[in-house]
């Protein structure tokens, strides 16, 4: 039975009390619930509520530390990449932080045409990309939740060369129990929405018309999408709107509930920071703005606090928050991403059409040769959707053991197939090196099975996985 809309998992009352902690915390406090999140068990409310507390420069580092530590033993040295491909920005709602938001005369409105979208798309497999997330304004063209059904299909259907897309994940508005059994069918990856605010108040503020109003038709969509067999959910935060440690107590309220009822929480957590959109006043002027310390700390203690669970960055940040932010905790990141329909074919940023500003504008092999140069892996691979494993069993092969006879060899193969089918020159040889010094690092086993497929894929096969 779905979660009525009227209830929310959402304990403010709760919250705020947590918040209360004697602040700040000592030393001998910090280091103790550090030692316990090294277990890599996650961490609870108040245990999370007094770390967010800490300001000491040398504690913070600490927590920085053993952040960086659980991200190095859970996810290794790899980053996922993909590019959101956005399809239209027409919508009936009125978020007041977004460009697409319907009274706003700034933006060209357009919906793309299943050939323009294939035009997109085909740009994107040229560039070397294998994961695409499909993102919409809350309005659909005549075809009404079918056009994202074929556009989902549109996706999927474009080969060019040695390349296609092999996995789509979607951010669209919530849906009903029989719409994300369709979106299920349609193969997707993970069904992607952020509750923007958890904060009542905030919500009703910032969401003044359409459907979005409805707080509690948004925060109960994960479980429709989970009880349709959607099993990869991602949530998130659209941090600057309320205060961000209500928001992460909140965060994890949402993901014990969905822990509780379905036995597994969400496969990835975002955490885009408000950036400035045309139209917006909101947008530029943040009511909550986050710095760029806190956001260091958001991401350190998300990943300390749910471990397993992946955690997203976009294009939204600078190309220095994302580099200081891998290490900290992220796995995923989009790169050389436009967010106006039609944005890849028609080249240049058009502002008159973006939703947000974006804070990195580097193509993709750039931002492969800085991640690679940082000694992180560029991993295209989509080996666990494909093989279906997904949700609960995804989690299991979370585990630190696991992770390495899997998800490294797959990191490496399709690294090696950008490396050998889309790099320039310059990004070929950081990219060759990194694997050989990946390799000498591996334990004997996986190396042997990153080899297998490293001869595959220099033999000429493509999509090779363990
Ligand atoms: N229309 C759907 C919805 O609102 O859920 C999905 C697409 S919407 C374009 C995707 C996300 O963009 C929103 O969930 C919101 O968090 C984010 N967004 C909107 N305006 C933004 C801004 N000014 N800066 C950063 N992110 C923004
Ligand atoms: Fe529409 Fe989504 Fe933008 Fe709100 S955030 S105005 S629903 S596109």
């Amino acid at each position: 039975m779905s979660l009525d809309t009227a209830a929310t998992p959402i304990d403010e009352p709760a919250i705020w009390q947590a918040l209360e902690t004697p602040v700040p915390p000592d030393s001998v406090q910090v280091r103790d619930l550090l030692a316990q999140a090294r277990e890599l068990h996650g961490l609870s409310p108040s245990a999370l509520a007094t770390l967010m507390a800490v300001e000491d420069p040398d504690l913070l580092e600490e927590i920085f530390a053993t952040a960086r530590e659980a991200k190095e033993t859970i996810y290794g040295r790899r980053l996922v990449l993909f590019a959101p491909l956005y399809v239209s920005n027409m919508c009936a709602n009125e978020c007041l932080y977004c460009a697409f938001r319907a009274s706003n005369k700034a933006v060209k409105r357009r919906a793309l045409t299943q050939e323009e979208i294939a035009r997109e798309v085909r740009i994107l497999v040229e560039q070397g990309h294998k994961r695409i997330l499909v993102v919409a304004g809350e309005s659909y063209p005549r075809e009404g939740f079918q056009y994202v059904l074929d556009s989902i299909e549109t996706v999927y259907s474009v080969h060019s060369g040695p390349g296609e897309i092999r996995r789509v994940n979607v951010n669209i508005a919530p849906l009903t129990a029989e719409e994300f059994a369709l979106l299920k069918g349609a193969k997707i990856g993970t069904y992607q929405l952020f509750q923007e605010t958890y904060h009542r108040e905030t919500y009703a503020k910032v969401h003044v018309r359409g459907k979005k109003t409805d707080y509690g038709w948004r925060i109960t969509a994960p479980d429709r999408a989970m009880e349709a067999g959607i099993s990869d959910i991602g949530i998130g935060v659209l941090f600057g709107l309320a205060d961000w440690r209500f928001e992460i107590l909140a965060l994890l309220q949402h993901i014990a509930h969905l822990e509780d009822r379905y036995g597994v929480g969400p496969h990835t957590i975002s955490v885009p920071r408000l950036e400035p959109a045309v139209g917006s006043d909101l947008a530029s002027h943040p009511p909550h703005p986050v710095s760029d310390l806190e956001f260091r700390k958001i991401v350190a203690l998300l990943r300390l606090a749910v471990p397993y669970t992946g955690i997203i960055m976009s294009t939204r940040e600078t190309p220095k928050m994302r580099a200081e932010t891998f290490a900290l905790g992220v796995s995923q990141i989009s790169a050389g991403s436009r967010t106006n329909p039609g944005g890849y074919a028609e080249g240049d940023v058009d502002p008159d059409g973006e939703q947000f500003s974006l804070g990195d504008h580097r193509p993709l092999d750039e931002v492969i040769r800085d991640v690679a140069e940082m000694g992180y892996i560029p991993s295209f691979c989509t080996a666990c959707y494909r093989l279906g494993r997904v949700g609960q069993d995804f989690m299991d092969l979370a585990k630190p053991g696991e992770i390495k006879h899997h998800c490294d060899p797959n990191g490496l193969s399709t690294f090696q197939e950008y490396l050998l089918d889309y790099a320039s020159a310059e990004t070929r040889s950081v990219g060759e090196r990194l694997i050989v010094s990946t390799l000498e690092r591996m334990d004997a086993g996986a190396r042997q099975t990153a080899e297998k497929l490293l001869v595959q894929v220099r033999a000429g096969k493509r999509d090779v996985f363990c």
